[in-house]
């Protein structure tokens, strides 16, 4: 059998290009997909160096045709599409009194338009071959934990969430497991400010069970292993990987 084959969004850098180095390091061809052409030409490098195949997509998640040429590419250079993971995601910070409507607007284009688009090219291949498995990456904010000033965020990523749950019912049909997943704080470029803040730092930990905030590579064990045929009567869920932060 050949290798499988994965596409992550918003993958040159943080949790993105942690799960694109996860899936190389279990042997898929991986297509690397980022806004910025340098950090995924960077990270699809980095996965080559390291003696498996990638492919660089630079281009923006919101854009009904630049998704499609995303899984085309994918689909035309690897042979097949097996996994999705539409990662990309931003987290502008904004009070609901002050915010923009077109800072709304913008956040829903890219963190809940894209998983849609994402998940509509991609299952469309998946549909034709008869199995895949998408994994949408929400956050504790749209589930479980609303974050101050971030209306925008936690409204797009419940919207992963019960975007997921209709995909999940939509595809089992066709051989096709959808799921969510549900990170804490993790240390990336997102958090980078607010970590930084000793006293925010320490009231995350105080609430973390597990005594730590996330390293991107906790969210990637679990988006390949939702992917593996390990997983294969798991569809529909929103995981959490929080180190206990909800429990529910
Ligand atoms: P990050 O460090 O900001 O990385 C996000 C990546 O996505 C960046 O490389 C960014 O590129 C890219 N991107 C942004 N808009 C895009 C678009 N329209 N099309 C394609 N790529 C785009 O964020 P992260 O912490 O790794 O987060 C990854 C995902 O996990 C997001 O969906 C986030 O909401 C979710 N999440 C993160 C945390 C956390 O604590 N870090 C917690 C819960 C959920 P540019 O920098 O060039 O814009």
């Amino acid at each position: 059998m050949s290798r499988p084959v994965a596409l992550v969004t918003g993958a040159g850098r943080g949790i993105g290009r942690a799960i694109a180095l996860a899936f190389a390091a279990q042997g898929y061809a991986v297509g690397v997909n980022d806004i910025d052409a340098a950090s995924a030409q960077a990270v699809a490098a980095e996965i080559v160096r390291q003696g498996n195949e990638s492919l660089a997509l630079a281009g923006d998640v919101s854009d009904p045709p630049t998704v499609a040429r995303l899984v085309a590419e994918t689909v035309a250079t690897f042979g097949g599409l097996d996994a999705l993971v539409n990662n990309a995601g931003i987290e502008p910070r904004a009070s609901i009194l002050a915010m923009d409507p077109a800072e709304w607007d913008e956040v829903q284009a890219v963190n809940l338009r894209g998983v849609f688009l994402g998940t509509q090219a991609a299952g469309r291949v998946m549909r034709a071959t008869g199995h895949g498995s998408i994994v949408n990456i929400s956050s504790i904010a749209g589930k479980a934990t609303p974050l101050p000033m971030r209306s925008a965020y936690a409204a797009s990523k419940a919207g992963v969430v019960g975007f997921t749950k209709e995909a999940a019912r939509e595809f089992a049909a066709y051989g096709v497991r959808v799921n969510a997943v549900c990170p804490g704080v993790i240390a990336t470029e997102m958090t980078a400010h607010a970590r930084s803040d000793p006293a925010q730092l320490s009231a995350w930990l105080a609430g973390i069970p597990l005594g730590r905030l996330g390293e991107p590579e906790d969210v990637a064990h679990l988006v390949v292993f939702l992917c593996s045929d390990a997983a294969a009567y798991i569809t529909g869920q929103a995981i959490h990987v929080d180190g206990g932060r909800v429990m529910a």
